[in-house]
């Protein structure tokens, strides 16, 4: 477990509430922000185990935050309101979806190339009832 981990994990730990959750919005596959995170040129630079710098396409340099803590996903942007989804968040989560990107996970200071099976999303879409579960549907 490296110091820099043990830092990070004890300045969230002091600072006031709970960091935010990733937020999936409603019918956020159909939302810009996830258009843009597939589409637009990125440039990715990460600042600590937590923080990546993220540009797309012309606009801003953004600060963003993407790590798990207490067993949940965890984002902010300083592009957008505390815990909203933005393009910064959506390219992120596009590039750990796609096992492109080290998510730390402060509880164990581990490192994670794809989101883990235990994750857990706040997923307005995932919540769906799918279609078949591979098994009985009489779900
Ligand atoms: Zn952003």
């Amino acid at each position: 477990m490296s110091d820099r981990t043990d830092d990070l994990r004890e300045k969230i730990k002091r600072s006031l509430g709970d960091p935010p959750e990733i937020e999936f919005p409603s019918g956020w596959t159909l939302s810009q922000s996830w258009t843009r995170a597939q589409t637009e040129d990125a440039v990715i630079a990460p600042v600590n185990p937590i923080e990546y710098r993220i540009r797309l396409g012309e606009g801003d340099l953004h600060r963003t935050e993407f790590y798990i803590y207490g067993g949940r996903l965890r984002a902010s942007c300083n592009c957008a309101a505390r815990g909203n989804w933005c393009a910064h968040i959506a390219r992120l989560y596009l590039r750990w979806t796609r096992h492109d990107l080290v998510v730390t996970d402060l509880d164990t200071a581990r490192s994670h190339r794809s989101p883990p099976v235990w994750i857990r999303f706040e997923d307005h879409d995932m919540t769906q009832p799918v279609a078949t579960d591979g098994g009985s549907d009489d779900v």
